[in-house]
């Protein structure tokens, strides 16, 4: 049933000889090797620029193809350990600019691109983003990558090669339009498909046991519907170090033998039927982010990919090591990226207990000490669970396991604590009620050996709150891993002369270990230095000034405070604080209470989940804003705002490097950590936020006097909780009072009377749990502080240089040393 695959001594044969020939072909260069792509594929004289584009991306791959061969053959040669990175989302962006410059062929393809009259940059446009993902989460698995290939660990990517990923975003009348985007369209250059990975993925049907000659009870699972996984890989081409790790993503298939079954049967159209259900698992991303969903083909690409995978470490492992499972952990170990993926924990207990026969304490032994599980959030919403019926049908045996599992945890609870029912129910992995639900987080925590959260206040909220009583029970698994982001691709890669600024001064050294980025200090009174970095990010504001016209239509002025908020549309991220701000200066400029003013542009950007009303909305009311004030010429020398739509990777790598001002402003305690933060803060922006996820180490790192903080304490936040009530605030706000005014008398829905009043009414509300009315003022205050700073240029660049010089810690070179150390001790 889950036999894998084996390679035929056949196709092992036909291999050896492509590696020959490969071999050869890795000898000739760049050059000679576009110029044959170019020649072979498209043979005719015209060519577009995403021929070309493919031509030299295949070349860019043939480049890697030894070094990925090489560091495979090294790294299973070798008893080292290896990782595996188990996330459904990997939000890669574009590959050619990072391949180019960590492979350093970045000369190499400038030159050889003069024959065909393109720059590098122009062909690096037409790549589609690989969107695999929502945002922070799915970015952080493919930073982590980057960092774990740079700093020469063996780490494998597992993911989902979905046929359509994060859906393309478009505003129609100010509302949210979502479109499917089809990134393969044109083909994945990139990707290698490698058939001799099959393994088969089972769901439905039902359990029996037996019991085998030896006296042991044995349970098989049956009339399986099978779906065969398929293994596409992505190269991971470390930093200059001749590492190429692998993204494994897995493509669902039909099975030929069940289809045959079918056909002998004569039902040709439900043999049809089931391919399709096999291949609608792989099919789509779910656009939710920190958002349960609870669907049921949600679970079924979980466990495809939880099993896909497993069965690939395992069948490697018995390659190498045979059936003896009693080393495996110390050879392996698996981090979980959210729960998403925790349906790994009961499926490895089946793998090893069904199909190699181990009993259930060897199999715990190995599961229990390979599983790392990392939280991304404290959102009761975002907590996953699964229906037990839904479970008991897709996946029998795994609900089984389950069950023993929390039978067996639920002993020690009695234990620890004797006699209190309340506990038991409480910490147990099954949720009771009319509809019993299986907790994912709790199933995590009980079969991990380390449980992190993503920043130093979130971890501590996790242990003092959501996760208390197994903190209690299991204080040694709880762990901080702060994230971070690759400065590969956000700071060398993004903004170039930037990079070249830095290396002018510090040396080369930075990219690979961004703690350099600390001797700037020394030159924040060199004027010199302050003019070239003014002029540094004029010229980004530049790019970005054109892109806003191209996608918005909105004259961005390049001697204005770029003021930007880009990050999924949340309510907790409380874009409607911004959005309140921009139309309190508004009403300020349309008043004529100008004097203090720094002329501002507003960027606003982010998807909504398109599920998520609230959300829409808040994208709505920002556009609606945008219109009014770009359509008054009175107030646009003073203001100008834009909503860009499909906010990506590729949008970020034009924004981050182009931003005076971040907005990370979030309701503390409710972004775990944030990664937008950090991009910004690299790239010299300085940031206006509350003390929330990594900014409150962002700024232990800066210090108070170049970071603009404001608003309630996430501790401030749950006491105030308790007896809200907004319209006090409301009251001693007169700017707040006169903007909520304003929303409600129709200003800016002139055509679509009472439109935004579920904003009011979520302002309002004694239950706003993001708690708008209560930070309004004080960030009204500190971006008053903002722009009385912004007017003394130079103090501002002093501020900025020191933003980047302080971004060091927040390298995933950092953050991946520590989960090397501490958690995979690999
Ligand atoms: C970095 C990044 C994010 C995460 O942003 P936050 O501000 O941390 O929420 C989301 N989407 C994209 C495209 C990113 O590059």
């Amino acid at each position: 049933m889950t036999t894998p695959v084996k390679p035929s001594g056949k196709s092992q044969s036909k291999s050896k000889k492509v590696t020959t020939s490969l071999s050869k072909l890795e000898d000739s260069s760049l050059a000679q090797r576009v110029q044959r792509h170019v020649n072979h594929g498209l043979g005719r004289d015209k060519y577009d620029k995403q021929e070309l584009f493919q031509a030299l991306a295949l070349s860019v791959k043939e480049k890697m193809l030894q070094r990925w061969r090489t560091t495979r053959q090294a790294d299973s040669q070798f008893e080292r350990k290896q990782v595996a990175y188990l996330s459904l989302e990997f939000l890669m962006g574009r590959a050619m600019g990072n391949a180019v410059m960590n492979l350093d062929l970045l000369q190499e393809t400038q030159e050889l691109l003069k024959a065909y009259a393109v720059e590098l940059e122009e062909l690096e446009q037409v790549e589609h983003d690989a969107g695999l993902g929502n945002g922070g989460l799915g970015r952080l698995a493919a930073c982590f990558l980057d960092s774990c290939a740079s700093l020469d660990l063996s780490v494998t990517g597992y993911g989902i090669r979905y046929e359509y990923g994060m859906f393309a975003q478009k505003l129609v009348d100010g509302f949210q339009v979502e479109r499917p985007d089809r990134w393969l369209r044109e083909g994945n250059p990139w990707e290698v498909r490698v058939s001799e990975h099959n393994v088969i993925v089972p769901f439905f049907g039902h359990t029996s046991s037996y019991v085998d000659p030896n006296g042991r009870r044995n349970v098989v699972w049956l009339d399986t519907q099978d779906v065969l996984a398929v293994a596409y890989d992505m190269p991971v081409p470390g930093y200059k170090n001749d590492r190429v790790n692998t993204l494994r993503l897995w493509k669902s298939e039909a099975t030929d033998d069940f289809d045959l079954e079918e056909f002998n049967q004569g039902d040709y159209t439900e043999a049809v039927a089931r391919k399709n259900m096999a291949e609608q698992i792989t099919m789509v991303l779910y656009p939710n982010d920190a958002s349960e969903n609870g669907k049921e083909l949600r679970l079924r690409q979980q466990y495809f990919l939880s099993s896909a995978s497993l069965q690939d470490l395992l069948n490697n492992w018995v390659r190498q090591h045979g059936t003896d499972f009693s080393d495996f952990a110390k050879f392996n170990v698996m981090q979980l990226n959210d729960t998403h993926p925790s349906i790994a924990i009961p499926e490895l207990m089946r793998l090893l207990i069904d199909e190699y026969f181990l009993e259930w304490d060897q199999a715990w032994q190995v599961v229990s000490q390979t599983m790392a599980y990392t939280n991304h959030t404290l959102l009761p919403e975002a907590l996953e669970r699964w229906s037990v019926r839904m479970l008991e049908h897709m996946l029998p045996r795994i609900l089984e396991i389950i069950f023993e599992i929390n039978a067996r945890y639920l002993d020690l609870v009695a234990h620890q604590w004797p006699g209190d029912e309340q506990k038991l129910a409480a910490m147990s992995i099954i949720e009771e009620g009319n509809e019993p639900h299986v907790r994912m987080a709790y199933l995590a925590i009980v079969a991990s050996f380390s449980v992190n959260g993503v920043a130093g206040l979130h971890s501590k909220l996790l242990t003092s709150g959501l996760f208390k009583d197994f903190y209690q029970l299991w204080p040694h698994k709880f762990n901080n891993k702060t994230n971070g982001v690759t400065p590969r691709r956000w700071l060398a890669n993004c903004n170039p002369q930037l990079a070249s600024l830095l290396t002018k001064r510090l040396g080369n050294d930075w990219v690979t270990d961004l703690s350099h980025l600390n001797a700037l200090n020394a030159f924040t009174d060199d004027k010199g230095f302050i003019k070239e970095w003014q002029q540094v990010k004029q010229n980004n504001k530049a790019v970005l000034q054109q892109l806003i016209k191209a996608e918005c239509d909105v004259d961005f002025d390049t001697n204005m405070l770029f003021d930007v908020q880009v990050k999924r549309i949340h309510e907790y991220k409380r874009q409607l604080l911004n959005i309140l701000h921009v139309i309190h200066l508004y009403h300020q400029i349309q008043q004529g209470n100008t004097s203090n003013m720094v002329p501002r542009c507003v960027l606003i950007g982010g998807k909504a989940a398109p599920g998520y009303a609230m959300a829409k909305l808040i994208i709505k009311l920002a556009s609606n804003v945008a219109h009014m004030v770009n359509s008054d010429p009175s107030v646009t020398p003073f203001l100008r705002v834009a909503f860009l739509p499909n906010y990506n990777v590729s949008a970020m790598e034009k924004i981050c490097p182009a931003t005076d001002l971040s907005e990370q402003i979030s309701t503390a305690g409710k972004e775990a950590s944030g990664t937008g933060n950090m991009k910004f803060m690299m790239n010299g922006a300085v940031t206006i936020g509350t003390l929330d996820g990594a900014n409150v180490e962002m700024l232990e790192e800066v210090g108070e006097d170049n970071f603009f903080l404001f608003g309630l304490t996430a501790e401030q936040v749950m006491q105030q909780r308790q007896d809200y009530r907004p319209q006090h605030f409301i009251d001693a706000s007169p700017a707040l009072n006169e903007v909520l005014t304003l929303i409600d008398s129709g200003h800016f829905s002139l055509l679509e009377p009472g439109i935004f009043s579920p904003l009011i009414t979520a302002i309002t509300s004694c239950d706003d749990p993001w708690m708008t009315a209560a930070d309004f003022e004080s960030y009204r205050l500190s971006q008053e502080h903002v722009a009385k700073v912004y007017k003394n240029q130079t103090a501002w660049t002093q501020m900025s240089i020191r933003n980047t010089a302080a971004s060091g810690r927040f390298s995933s070179d950092v953050t991946i040393a520590k989960y090397r150390d501490e958690i995979w001790k690999a």
